[in-house]
């Protein structure tokens, strides 16, 4: 049977997708890529904003067009919260959040799907590796205990649950036996891991490094509160990279409070100046909420102090919008178009800075890059890129050398700077490097 998945929105969509890559493999079905025929559709939706769930709808009707005779599957945010509104564009089975780690049999035994475990081949990287990725998401938990007024993601994915340590740790052999360097694991509420069965991030974490061969773990973004005892001092092992993506979404803690955000900016302060004595050259990047209702200037130019007064090493940015069915959503003094515009682009200038600073800060030093592929596709090996532990992105001359997803150390010698270009990419900056050691052909 070939298989054809594809998902929108987040990290965590991104790993279940994997999850489920693997489990049709290992039922001797083949993954069908973009263009080729497929028998069955699984689309992973998303529901973050009401236009994620538009561009959900929008992905299922395309997948449904290109294959009029498959039948769907459909799971993700969007189901849980507008199952009614998916109903109708005549899938074959909906499987809400609650339900989608158990997606593949599920399908199995609801559409009878005539699947041949034994005509398996080794469940591979292959659908990785053929999108170009060298890293895996890993999903380690689900769902929210908090109610943070702009999020819809609590509700759509419910209360707190973790897989298990071991459970994680035989993904992880199973990713680095197809030649997987790079796990990312990601959740909902990843510092709450472990809330539901005793454990925690540290004991998951010290699991992934002493039972496991992976050569580098990353973490994917973490609340700013909760982070477990022995958190900091796990950061000696190598293994584990140098970068920590902790959302702020704003620089006013009377905003903060109308977010029901738990962390101020005092405690986020001390949170970012711990993790710095703790972790060298440690990159902190962050997410950030432009225009939530009522956003004054009083309180924007709080935020652009704060913002610099961390001197993150990124900003990701996000224009509020509001989505129905959170208390933000019905909150006064929603904010016009274009004060957000206006302040989205003051945030998108000062996010420059401090990322050509940050960069800046890295010349001279030697870092472990995994190389990823060639900026300018495959077949210019002169330049291949990929990223250091800190999460910065480089641009390698290797003179020719093939060091696809390959571990090597990396002179830092140039900051690149980017301009805008006409495809309206906004300017940007990259490191340049070169291998500091004579590389050895694999
Ligand atoms: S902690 Fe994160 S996932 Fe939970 S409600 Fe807040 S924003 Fe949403």
């Amino acid at each position: 049977m070939r298989v054809r998945l594809s998902t929108l929105g987040c990290r965590l969509n991104e790993a279940e997708l994997a999850g489920w890559s693997r489990a049709f493999e290992a039922r001797g079905c083949r993954i069908s890529g973009e263009g080729e025929a497929a028998d069955l559709i699984v689309v992973n939706t998303c529901a973050v904003t009401a236009e994620a769930v538009r561009k959900s709808r929008k992905l299922l009707r395309r997948l449904q067009r290109e294959h009029p005779r498959a039948r769907t599957v459909v799971s993700g945010c969007a189901v849980s919260l507008e199952q009614e509104q998916l109903g109708e564009l005549g899938v074959d089975l909906v499987v809400p959040n609650r339900d989608k780690d158990r997606l593949v049999p599920i399908a199995q035994q609801a559409l009878a799907l005539p699947l041949m475990p034994e005509a398996a081949t080794e469940p591979g990287a292959a659908a990785l590796f053929a999108r170009g990725r060298q890293r895996a998401f890993v999903k380690i938990q689900d769902g929210c205990r908090y109610q943070c007024s702009f999020c819809i993601t609590t509700r759509a994915r419910g209360a707190e649950r973790s897989r298990s340590i071991a459970e994680i740790c035989r993904e992880i052999d199973q990713l680095v036996a197809d030649g997987v360097q790079e796990v990312v694991l990601t959740g909902v509420h990843a510092a709450g891991y472990g809330s539901d069965s005793g454990a925690s991030l540290s004991e998951l974490l010290t699991a992934v490094l002493a039972d496991t061969e992976v050569a580098r773990v990353r973490l994917g973004s973490v609340e700013p509160w909760g982070l477990p005892e022995r958190f900091w001092a796990l950061f000696e092992n190598p293994r584990l990279m140098s970068h920590l993506h902790l959302p702020l979404q704003s620089g006013a803690d009377s905003l903060l409070k109308r977010m029901a955000r738990r962390c101020k900016t005092a405690e986020f302060a001390r949170l970012v100046e711990t993790a710095r004595a703790a972790v060298p050259n440690l990159t902190i990047t962050t997410d950030l909420i432009v225009g939530f209702p009522g956003e004054s200037d009083a309180e924007w130019a709080q935020t652009l102090a704060f913002v610099e007064a961390i001197g993150f090493g990124d900003l990701h940015i996000f224009s509020y919008s509001p989505r129905p069915g959170t208390a933000a959503a019905e909150m006064p003094n929603q904010v016009p178009a274009e004060v957000k515009r206006a302040r989205g682009r003051e945030l998108h200038v000062l996010a420059r800075q401090l990322k050509r600073t940050w960069l800046a800060r890295q010349l001279g030093s030697v870092q472990s890059v995994l190389i990823e592929g060639s900026p300018s596709g495959p077949g210019n090996r002169e330049n291949q890129f990929g990223y250091t532990p800190g999460y910065l992105s480089v641009r390698v001359a290797t003179g020719g050398a093939e060091l696809n997803n390959r571990i090597i150390p990396v002179r830092i010698e140039q900051v690149l700077d980017r301009p805008a270009d006409a495809l309206d990419q906004p300017a940007d900056s990259q490191l340049l490097g070169r291998p500091a050691e004579a590389i050895n052909p694999i």
